[in-house]
């Protein structure tokens, strides 16, 4: 999913729980959570090193200027958030992606990145969902439908 969701969700979380570290778990649960569900960067994931790195790095970047947008608005739209929990929900949530994007970056060279790579990997082929593969247009669409849901709950 798109960092800007697995912020969304670290928010809600963060808000929920009113605890650091709980949120910070929660978060990082979450992300994995989320992540079985499919959203279309399946095909995404199949493409070549150096291809996934240029794509993937080209979205990665426009979502990380939306998230921090979406967090800019939440936090003046919102009243009464918890900012602690939530700061730690949000980099629980979005930390796995990181460590996805650094395991790329240096091709697998070290071991526990390569292995949690792998990990990451086999969950957006969860089994439950093996004969859904949306194209990324649609999970574009269907990711910003979520968003909105998402931000509905939050506001
Ligand atoms: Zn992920």
């Amino acid at each position: 999913m798109f960092l800007t969701i697995h912020a969304a969700t670290g928010v809600i979380i963060g808000q929920t729980t009113n605890n650091v570290t709980l949120a910070f778990f929660f978060g990082l649960i979450f992300h994995f959570v989320l992540d079985m569900i499919p959203h279309g960067d399946q095909a995404l994931m199949r493409k070549d090193r150096m291809a996934k790195i240029r794509l993937i790095g080209s979205i990665a970047t426009v979502d990380a200027v939306i998230m921090g947008i979406f967090l800019s608005f939440i936090f003046n739209r919102a009243l009464g958030l918890h900012y602690l929990p939530i700061a730690a929900s949000v980099v629980g949530s979005i930390l796995p992606d990181f460590f996805v994007g650094l395991a790329e970056l240096t091709n697998n060279k070290i071991k526990w990145l390569s292995k949690f790579q792998s990990f990451h990997a086999h969950l957006h082929h969860f089994p439950l969902f093996e004969n859904f593969e949306p194209n990324l247009k649609t999970g574009i669409v269907m990711q910003a439908i979520i968003l909105v849901f998402l931000t509905g709950l939050i506001l």
